[in-house]
């Protein structure tokens, strides 16, 4: 079935075609398509012009002078195309518009399920009963954050039923529904009333987003659909989780697994997206970048507004004290050329060794993963039960330690490459070789920027790095944490 942007690709592929036309005559070859009864729908339609095309959800609305409207939907399976008049006609042409330029406008539908009602332009709302309780459109000027608020908190509906009901919200099919509860990370069966207000900004935010990148990609080439042109959709080319059954998660790497959600196809991946008896309203934000990228000077932007930040690398210090079982596991895995005389962990020895072995590298973050993921556990349950509405987990190594899916959003700090090589040779005073060995040692950062939710771009002054921030506090509805609060 066609979804929204599918439906708004064929609107503006037609508003091109035939925007102005004039229609000279119809023929109806299923009358059952069409409503009035044919031939009264025909004489309505002789001589008229077409004035505009819109569309409202799914459905299309021809807007002809004398303040008539035909509301067409397409169903499973209807087509517009344009044809030069006489060109013989197929067994699933249902109903042909001849145009006064010698074209046909015709309309094509193999299951016959698509209808045409002609009306009086503004009775369409009140007459068609699916516009009659058709929720906002998924765009920032029409949906907003108060009224999912409001519809959220009276259901209890699983998430993804409840979006795909045309009557919450206007046009969200399967495909972009499984893809925008990925980005949110909730899980397709969490109940809506349960969805705390920071994922409700996130899905909003996501849901117009996708919606938007969908109709500048000419929508998905799924089942039959294509445009008015013919063209083929390709916005499929982008889809994260949909059809990725058994895959790996785009963002944590676990395998994203299919299920049935109110008997549709339903794809989401365990890790990010866990069911959760009680969310909270504490949101956690991902902090990372790449070495140099000047992560730190952002950590430090949050902490001025009083922010609380969780540093993971104090963590890991903490997991490998001596006397824990994290510095014991180093030593029986390394061996005891990593524990210094006094028994603590020779950090230079395990980074020389881990940032030239990847091998290492990912055995070390086998050993300290799991701890630090307890621990930032631990302190995240803190943060929740005091209603904290937003904390920071600072971690260079968010995505290398699979931590991606611990936390609710994910931003990233980056630099173009020559400047982040530069800065850190001269941040540690490291020579070219021994700094660029550093930097492959982790994920790229065009990775990390492709798996982030938010990119903080880190080349020019700390005042327009601070204006991201303050952009994306803003956006995320954290705004009033900032006041007063600034340094
Ligand atoms: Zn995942």
């Amino acid at each position: 079935m066609p979804e929204l942007p599918e439906v708004e690709t064929v609107r503006r592929g037609l508003t091109r075609l035939v925007g102005h036309a004039q229609i000279t005559s119809v023929d109806v070859y299923y009358e059952k398509m069409v409503s009035p009864e044919a031939n009264q729908f025909k004489k309505m339609l002789a001589g008229k012009t077409i004035e505009r095309i819109d569309r409202r959800g799914k459905y299309l609305l021809f807007r002809f002078n004398d303040d008539l409207t035909m509301v067409s939907h397409l169903r499973m399976e209807g087509k517009y195309d344009v044809q030069p008049a006489g060109n013989p006609i197929t067994k699933h042409t249902h109903v042909v518009f001849h145009l006064a330029d010698d074209r046909d406008l015709r309309y094509t539908d193999t299951r016959k399920f698509g209808r045409m009602h002609l009306l009086k332009t503004g009775e369409e709302a009140e007459l068609v009963a699916g516009l009659k309780k058709m929720g906002p459109e998924p765009t920032a000027e029409t949906l907003s954050v108060a009224y999912m608020k409001t519809i959220f908190g009276k259901s209890k509906k699983a998430i993804k039923p409840f979006l795909l009901d045309q009557s919450n919200i206007a046009g969200l099919g399967n495909i972009y529904v499984d893809e925008t509860l990925w980005l949110s990370r909730i899980h397709p069966e969490q109940p809506a009333n349960t969805i705390p207000e920071f994922q409700i900004r996130q899905l909003r935010a996501n849901i117009i987003a996708e919606i938007k990148r969908a109709i500048d990609g000419h929508g998905t080439t799924v089942h039959s659909f294509s445009t008015a042109y013919g063209e083929a959709g390709e916005f499929q080319n982008h889809l994260m989780v949909y059809g990725r059954k058994g895959e790996p998660c785009f963002r944590c790497g676990t395998p994203i697994e299919k299920t049935k959600v109110a008997q549709r196809g339903t794809h989401f991946c365990p890790d990010c997206q866990a069911l959760r008896k009680n969310p909270g309203e504490t949101m956690v934000l991902g902090l990372t970048g790449g070495i140099a990228t000047g992560k730190s000077a952002v950590s430090d932007l949050f902490k001025a507004y009083q922010i609380p930040v969780i540093d993971a690398d104090k963590i890991a210090r903490k997991v490998v004290a001596p006397g824990t079982t994290g510095l014991k596991q180093i030593q029986s895995t390394f061996g005891w050329q990593m524990i210094q005389p006094d028994g603590s962990l020779d950090r230079h020895a395990l980074g020389t060794l881990v940032f030239s072995q990847p091998e290492a590298l990912a055995q070390l973050n086998g050993i300290t993963g799991p701890l630090i993921k307890k621990a930032v556990k631990r302190q995240l349950q803190g943060y929740r039960r005091r209603k904290v509405p937003l904390v920071i987990y600072d971690a260079p190594t968010l995505f290398e330690a699979h931590q991606a899916a611990v936390v609710n959003e994910i931003m990233v700090v980056t630099v173009p490459e020559q400047v982040q090589l530069e800065r850190l040779m001269a941040r540690d005073q490291l020579p070219k070789k021994e700094a660029l060995d550093r930097i492959s040692a982790q994920l790229s950062l065009a990775e990390k920027v492709k798996r982030a939710d938010v990119v903080i771009d880190n080349r020019h002054s700390v005042d327009k790095t601070k204006a991201q921030v303050v952009r994306w506090l803003n956006e995320a509805g954290f705004g009033s944490l900032m006041t007063d609060k600034a340094k």
